[in-house]
């Protein structure tokens, strides 16, 4: 079979989801990830419409279900602290699961791995293409010749560095910082909800998670002085944000200070012409990231699936799969990109107008699912800058 041997890179979300597709179509995938093996913990994401239709297929719902958060709405707080409004989730007709990363990864893994070669703790570190397939360099095993290479490497990926070319061809920076760090059963006061505090510029959020807790922080600021590999000017960076920020900031940024490896990043935006050069082609954030802002691990699985099928109803033609997988991933992918600014909106309003403007058409929306919900709070706060 011509395409046989497939490198991918990065066993996240997506990479795992393409490994299992492409066994289930006979190729043979090799997944090689960076970290020594599957990560325990993890920020919650979405598995939502065309990603249960993905895993109903992979029959892995039932444990995706015993995975899930199980939480069922946000509750709103407002400057003072107290509650304002609580949102549900999402309707109780749909299927759709929120679950850690970590879990997702792992159950996917699972379902992947009789299928395929996983290899964890190397990297890529060179990609030479010719046309009739890619010399690949590892950093510890030994150098492999692949018929393709997919970059499932996340935001960061090293694929998209070094067949595409630089990240800051592709990224778009959001104006913001993300930052989460584990936090103690204990701090846990809505069992069932998200709990959300915003000022302005900065949103807190407590996820009761599902054995683990956490904190996230979302807030506007400049790129000034910021290293992604300096964590004691990170730390400095959230706690001048949120100095003042008033609820329970004091606490949170106490527990990120303190916390060895707590998660901080740039919010970016990944934007491509083209998902593929040549044999090499990316999935997931490293193709297409929504940052925070909308349903990236959803995104992830339903792309893998896409790109499987592409590579298996055109075999020899690695070229059209590739067409073909991003003519129709890109038609879920484009709107979600459309989506980030009116998202940023609603969840980090810049001014204190804009709060206002949002904490008003939240306790006005109340009963209203998440879907409605977001676009309306958008399209009030822009009348409201
Ligand atoms: C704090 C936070 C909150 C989020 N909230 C949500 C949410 O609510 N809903 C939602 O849908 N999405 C959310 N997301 C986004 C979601 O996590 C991603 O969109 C999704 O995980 C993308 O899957 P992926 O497989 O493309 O990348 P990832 O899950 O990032 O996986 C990439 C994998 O590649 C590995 N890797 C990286 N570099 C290399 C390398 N050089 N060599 C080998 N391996 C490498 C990494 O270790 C990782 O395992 C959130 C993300 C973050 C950070």
């Amino acid at each position: 079979m011509p395409n046989r041997e497939v490198l991918i890179l990065g066993a996240g979300v997506a990479g795992p989801a393409l490994a299992y597709w492409l066994a289930r179509f006979n190729f043979h995938p090799v997944v090689v990830e960076k970290a020594r093996g599957l990560r325990s913990s993890g920020n919650p994401v979405d598995v939502k419409g065309p990603a249960v239709q993905v895993a109903e297929k992979m029959r892995i719902m039932p444990q995706l279900q015993a995975a899930a958060t199980g939480v069922t709405g946000t509750t709103l707080l407002d400057l003072a602290g107290r509650p304002m409004a609580r949102l549900p989730m999402t309707s109780e007709k749909r299927r759709d699961v929120e679950i850690s990363r970590a879990d997702l990864a792992t159950i996917v893994y699972e379902a992947a791995h009789d299928g395929a070669e996983f290899l964890f703790g190397d990297t890529v570190v060179d990609l030479t293409q010719d046309p009739a397939g890619v010399d690949v360099t590892f950093e510890q095993a030994a150098p492999r010749r692949f018929d393709l290479v997919i970059g499932s490497d996340g935001i960061h990926s090293t694929v998209r560095r070094l067949a595409f070319g630089p990240e800051q061809q592709y990224a778009r920076d959001l104006g913001m910082y993300l930052a989460t760090v584990p936090l103690p059963a204990e701090a846990i006061e809505f069992p069932h909800d998200m709990v959300v505090h915003n000022s302005p510029g900065r949103l807190l959020l407590v996820h009761p998670g599902r054995d683990q807790p956490m904190a996230m922080f979302v807030f506007r600021g400049t790129t000034d002085g910021y290293d992604r590999r300096d964590r004691v000017t990170q730390k400095r960076i959230l706690a001048d944000a949120y100095d003042g920020a008033g609820w329970r900031a004091p606490e949170l940024v106490e527990a990120f200070r303190e916390h060895p490896d707590p998660y901080f990043d740039r919010l970016n935006a990944i934007r491509i012409d083209g998902w593929s050069r040549g044999r090499v082609g990316l999935l997931g954030d490293s193709a297409s990231s929504v940052a925070v802002f909308g349903d990236g691990s959803t995104l992830a699985v339903a792309g893998a699936h896409t790109l499987a099928e592409a590579l298996h109803a055109h075999p020899e033609d690695h070229a059209r799969a590739f067409r073909q997988y991003e003519a129709t991933h890109r038609r879920l992918v484009n709107p979600k990109q459309r989506q980030i600014g009116p998202m940023a909106s609603v969840l980090v309003p810049r001014t204190a107008r804009g709060l206002t403007a949002r904490n008003a058409a939240a306790r006005a929306l109340v009963g209203v699912t998440g879907k409605a919900f977001a676009p309306t709070i958008a399209r009030t706060i822009e009348a409201n800058p």
